[in-house]
């Protein structure tokens, strides 16, 4: 490794880089397959009210298990679906099966609302508001029992764009969740006007909750502005008993972590729900 600090840099990285591209390509194009082929799976992982116990939602979770490459993280395949434009049929699936789920756990007496991802590739170029009213009616799902979750990033994006969507859905009744809130750059004036109706706390806030000062002042000022706004809250990422019982103290409506469960295939979360551990923060 003598060379490696030189010109050799050049021997040193660039097979690691051919090695990523290769490995895009390859998912890239396997992920063209993926939906025919039923590779892919929906995990769902339960949300808490910290005030009732209820489990008042769940969120689904993307799952692609490829017979060669193994378990493909949604980290690595979303923005590749984005890019090759896949996104707006994988996520009209989701879309489409989440409703369904929701419908048969309403069916068995649940309340909660199931919440779906979309990412902004999804808002924009798709058709998303007729993918919401064709799911919605396939499923009779009242709408109130959808909530789509929107980056903060995909909100701040293109302002104008994103409204007309927004407006679409509260029209109908589908509630709106801003996921990994607290990671971009939000203007609060424009929060206000857009018909939001949760804000979920990133994961990085809650993973500071008794280490870091500045984390908890964060979430403290989020809480609040929150409630001004008239925004339900939920935290994400909750992995202890300490962080469940300090959002608690501060009032957050919601938490979905770890700690009260894992994701889990779909098939499981009727049996959860049924054995719902009970509440103790
Ligand atoms: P996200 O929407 O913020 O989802 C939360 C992520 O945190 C999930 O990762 C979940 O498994 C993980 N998580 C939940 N609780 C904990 C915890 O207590 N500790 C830790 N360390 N992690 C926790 P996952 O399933 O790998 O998904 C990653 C991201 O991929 C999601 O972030 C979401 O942005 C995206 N994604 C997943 N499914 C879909 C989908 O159907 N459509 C779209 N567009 N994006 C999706
Ligand atoms: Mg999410
Ligand atoms: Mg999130
Ligand atoms: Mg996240």
């Amino acid at each position: 490794f003598a060379k490696a600090a030189g010109p050799g840099r050049y021997e040193v990285f660039a097979p690691e880089m051919r090695a990523q591209m290769e490995r895009r390509a390859r998912v890239e194009a396997a992920l063209h397959e993926a939906l025919a082929a039923g590779q892919f799976s929906l995990f769902v992982q339960p949300q808490r009210a910290l005030g009732s116990g209820n489990t008042c939602g769940a969120e689904l979770l993307l799952r692609w298990l490829h017979p060669e490459l193994g378990q493909v993280s949604p980290a690595e395949f979303i923005p590749l679906a984005e890019d090759s434009g896949l996104i707006s049929v994988i996520g009209a699936w989701v879309l489409q099966q989440g409703c369904l789920l929701a419908a048969a756990w309403r069916e068995q007496g649940w309340r909660g609302s199931v919440s779906v991802n979309v990412s902004a590739l999804q808002l924009r170029s798709a058709p998303l508001i007729e993918q919401v009213d064709r799911a919605l009616l396939a499923s009779a799902l009242p709408a109130e029992a959808l909530t789509i979750e929107l980056t903060e990033s995909v909100l701040m994006d293109d302002v104008d764009a994103t409204a007309d969507v927004l407006l679409a859905l509260a029209r109908r009744g589908v509630r709106v969740s801003i996921d990994d809130f607290g990671t971009g750059y939000s203007s609060l004036a424009y929060l206000q006007r857009l018909p939001l109706h949760e804000l979920k706390i990133d994961r990085a806030f809650v993973s500071g909750i008794g280490i870091d000062g500045h984390s908890e002042a964060i979430i403290e000022t989020v809480l609040a502005m929150a409630g001004t706004l008239g925004m339900e809250t939920v935290a994400e990422g909750v992995e202890t008993a300490a962080q469940a019982a300090f959002l608690a103290k501060l009032g957050c409506d919601a938490i979905q972590g770890y700690w009260l469960a894992r994701p889990m295939p779909v098939a499981e979360f009727p049996r959860w729900l049924a054995a719902a551990p009970a509440y103790s923060p």
